[in-house]
């Protein structure tokens, strides 16, 4: 098969960077991205010379483009009409009405995790259903944190063969480029109780048992999970042997807050800059050495999440999955991540 054409709709936060993360890789290109209109985003489109479309097919929505400089290739059913597959990268609950554009398209899809699972019937994660996911016609590769509470939780049930889970999502009040969200001077719980966080990581591993609350705090750069798991008797887990697990678990980073001198987000997200990824990006789960202790059966554990990048990876992943080329997700999860460090490094 020939490299797989990628279009992305919606070029903002994830879009941009999924659009990267595609660049990077020697199995796909990017066919082009959207934007809704002329902004200061259609310059990173152009310089990293992605073409260029419309969201809409209007033609004076295009020209808007043409009339600020901008060379635009045409409307969204162009780009879908030279693409293998559409990452859908609108902000949240606009999928219905883009999902109609991409089955009369005839084309595959991907959305994020602002939608529901019921909107595509099927959702992704690297570890937890890679092979669900395989030749499938779309899905939706569910959002920041469930991505993070998926990666060191499914390790863990795989092992256990049943898990509870309590968890409590600290979550970030915005990203750091959005100037629209709050709260700036307060801690804001979230009264959907349960929140929808762990309940969704059951449309990607049905047999984890868990629930979770949420609580908005200002800060715009990262989540942090406070999560206790219950494991089932006879596990023969440690708390040294659970943190083995996560060291040999794909994009899981453990570090200790005391002894690496990393004891919050500020440090952590320090550290991610000294890797070197555009936006300075963490696509792996932040876990706190020091704060992983199994007490009898029960197990304690703080992770941290960056919100804009985590997900970034595992739509790649998903390509490869509905486009049915790497049935196994590790092969795939190694050739993704080896490809974005090759990308960064040069
Ligand atoms: P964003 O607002 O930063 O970017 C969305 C982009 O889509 C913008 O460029 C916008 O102009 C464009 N757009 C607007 N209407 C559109 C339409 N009808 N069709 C296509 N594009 C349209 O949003 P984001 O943060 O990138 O979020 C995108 C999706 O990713 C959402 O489902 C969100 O829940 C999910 N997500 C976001 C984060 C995060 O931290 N930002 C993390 C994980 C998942």
């Amino acid at each position: 098969m020939g490299s797989i054409k990628v279009a992305i709709n919606g070029f903002g936060t994830i879009g941009k960077r999924v659009a990267d993360a595609i660049d990077a890789q020697e199995d796909m290109e990017v066919s082009g991205v959207t934007k809704t209109g002329p902004s200061f985003g259609c310059e990173l489109a152009i310089k990293k010379g992605f073409p260029l479309y419309c969201t809409f097919d209007d033609e004076d929505r295009i020209e808007q483009f043409s009339n600020k400089g901008y060379s635009c290739e045409g409307g969204l059913s162009d780009l879908l009409a030279i693409s293998d597959v559409v990452v859908d990268c609108s902000p949240g609950k606009l999928g219905a009405e883009n999902l109609e554009k991409y089955q009369s398209a005839g084309i595959k899809y991907i959305f994020q995790g602002g939608e529901k699972h019921d909107l595509t019937g099927l959702s992704y994660t690297s570890s937890a259903n890679h092979m669900e996911n395989m030749n499938a016609n779309g899905t939706r590769v569910v959002s920041c944190n469930t991505t993070g509470l998926s990666r060191t939780l499914v390790p863990l049930f795989e092992h256990c063969g049943s898990l509870k889970v309590e968890c409590t999502m600290i979550r970030r009040a915005a990203d750091p480029g959005d100037s629209g969200k709050g709260p700036i001077n307060a801690i804001k719980p979230v009264l959907k109780v349960p929140s929808h966080h762990g309940p969704d990581v059951m449309t990607v591993k049905p047999e984890i048992e868990i629930n979770s609350l949420a609580v908005a705090v200002p800060t715009t750069i990262m989540h942090v999970h406070s999560i206790i798991a219950d494991l089932p008797s006879g596990h023969g887990l440690t708390t040294d042997s659970i943190l083995q697990m996560w060291t040999d678990t794909p994009r899981v980073i453990i570090m200790n807050g005391s002894e690496d001198r990393i004891p919050t987000t500020a440090e952590v997200m320090e550290m991610a800059r000294d890797i070197g990824r555009k936006w300075g990006d963490l696509h792996e789960i932040f876990v706190w050495e020091d704060g992983v202790k199994l007490v009898g059966d029960r197990l304690y554990y703080f992770q941290a999440i960056h919100q804009e990048s985590d997900v970034i990876p595992e739509n790649v992943d998903c390509i490869r999955a509905l486009m049915g080329v790497e049935g196994n997700w590790r092969k795939s999860v190694a050739k993704t991540d080896e490809a974005i460090s090759r990308y960064y490094s040069t």
